[in-house]
């Protein structure tokens, strides 16, 4: 579904992604994994078309994405969720996922109506919470809401950046169960953390990135056996 060879990309004078080659499978939940710094967020950035790359090919359903612009990409199925979640503070959880249903707006008011419902069967809380206003939501249920706004425009990849951070550990298992029922039923997630512990748990297979470069690939059960990890990323001797 989505194929990268060689890419570069950075900021000004910083180069950041060094010939980053990895790829995403339809159904899988793909990690990418690496710390602070080593350039997750620059690869989805560059993926999103957010920050331009200055080599090699990213293909998307077979197509070439490296060049298009950043407000085409989600048009194509392919959807980022930032960082800090990003939801609209002053507005409604039910006005921020009808901003999220403007993708599919096309298909009339009962699609988008049946895909809030699906995002509310599948994120009770939110139901719950429906009038309130997004800003005074906890940040795991921010999470929850900036995933369910982008599941709105019915990605076919869904890309998560960072859905940790911030949140207590309780609140991460909640948030990776859910991926894992996103996985399930059908949907492809490619998941940046620099949690590697709950994203190699969750995930089909990962890549390791170090200073923008891929410097272990494989399935996840296999990096979190693999001793480099442990000790690098797990936090064991
Ligand atoms: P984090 O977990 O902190 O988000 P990361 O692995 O996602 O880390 P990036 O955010 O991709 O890493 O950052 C990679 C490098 O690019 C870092 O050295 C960072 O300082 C730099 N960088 C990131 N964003 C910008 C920017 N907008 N302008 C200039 N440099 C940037």
């Amino acid at each position: 579904m989505l194929r990268i060879r060689n890419l570069e990309a950075g900021y000004r004078n910083l180069r950041v992604l060094r010939s980053v080659s990895m790829h995403v499978n339809m159904g899988e939940i793909v990690a990418i994994v690496g710390a602070n710094g080593a350039g997750k967020t620059t690869l989805l950035s560059t993926i999103s078309g957010l920050v331009t790359a200055t080599g090699g090919e990213i293909d998307f359903l077979g197509r070439p994405i490296g060049d298009m612009a950043a407000d085409k990409i989600p048009f194509l199925g392919c959807l980022m969720v930032p960082e800090g979640r990003q939801v609209f503070a002053s507005m409604s959880v039910e006005e921020n996922l009808i901003l999220g249903g403007h993708l599919i707006q096309k298909e009339g008011r009962k699609v988008v109506q049946a895909m809030m419902e699906k995002q509310y069967d599948l994120f009770p809380i939110l139901a719950e919470r429906r009038s309130q206003y997004a800003g005074t939501l906890s940040g795991g249920e921010q999470q929850m809401l900036a995933m369910a706004r982008a599941l709105m425009g019915r990605p076919t990849l869904l890309m998560l950046d960072e859905p940790s951070t911030g949140l207590a550990p309780l609140i991460v298992r909640e948030i990776f169960n859910i991926i894992v029922r996103l996985r399930d039923e059908g949907n492809t997630v490619l998941l940046v953390e620099q949690n590697a512990k709950a994203a190699l748990e969750v995930a089909d297979r990962g890549y390791v990135l170090e200073t923008g470069k891929v410097i272990l690939q494989g399935a996840s059960e296999d990096l979190l056996q693999n001793s480099d990890v442990q000790r690098a990323y797990l936090g064991r001797e």
